[in-house]
């Protein structure tokens, strides 16, 4: 009996650790490393690979100056809600990373072209919507980058380089809008 409490006992410490080492402790989703762990093993181990899948990195505009005049703690209850709203869209939240900062990516297999454009424009429009923290109410909105595979890229690695780049050009046009 004794043995078999511990044995419980240890399995719900390395629960534990394994949540604290693979998760954003802000967030609660799956940190950068343990993200790009396990998307990669998409593409190694899994025979055959995916037919399509698409990578979209999601950074909220000018959030530096909600922190800036709100303080930090409303800027951290953002960021909780921004992951929440991404995560109901990419339908899980394993498919979702907060890769640092206020800036998240989606992972998504089976993923057209079509249906690549339709998880950009509700990621846009998802962000779009006023979110309400602290008795505040705040409008705000994101920017995409996307990388298809295997149109755009044929590795995690160069999907991420090709959304990052896609990222930028969406800031540098104006923010709130997605670009592949
Ligand atoms: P841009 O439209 O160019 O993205 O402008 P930005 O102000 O959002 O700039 P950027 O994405 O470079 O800055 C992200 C800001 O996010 C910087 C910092 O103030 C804030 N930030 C990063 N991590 C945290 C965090 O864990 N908590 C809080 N509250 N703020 C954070
Ligand atoms: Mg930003």
């Amino acid at each position: 009996q004794g043995l078999k409490i511990s044995n419980q006992k240890q399995k719900e410490a390395e629960d534990k650790i394994r949540e604290i080492a693979y998760h954003d402790n802000l967030t609660g989703l799956p940190n950068r490393n343990h993200f790009l762990v396990r998307v990669k093993q998409i593409f190694t181990e899994s025979l055959p690979r995916p037919e399509y899948a698409a990578l979209f990195f999601v950074d909220v505009d000018k959030f530096k100056g909600v922190n800036d005049t709100y303080g930090h703690a409303v800027g951290d209850g953002l960021l909780i809600e921004f992951g929440r709203r991404i995560v109901e869209i990419a339908g899980d939240k394993e498919n979702v990373c907060r890769y640092g900062g206020d800036e998240f990516i989606v992972f998504l297999t089976g993923m057209d072209k079509e249906d690549t454009e339709a998880i950009c424009q509700a990621l846009v429009d998802q962000m779009r919507k006023p979110f309400n923290i602290s008795g505040n109410t705040f409008n705000l909105s994101a920017s995409i980058g996307v990388a298809m595979y295997p149109y755009d890229a044929d590795s995690v690695d160069m999907m991420l380089k090709k959304a990052d780049s896609a990222l930028y050009v969406s800031k540098e046009s104006g923010r709130d809008q997605y670009n592949m």
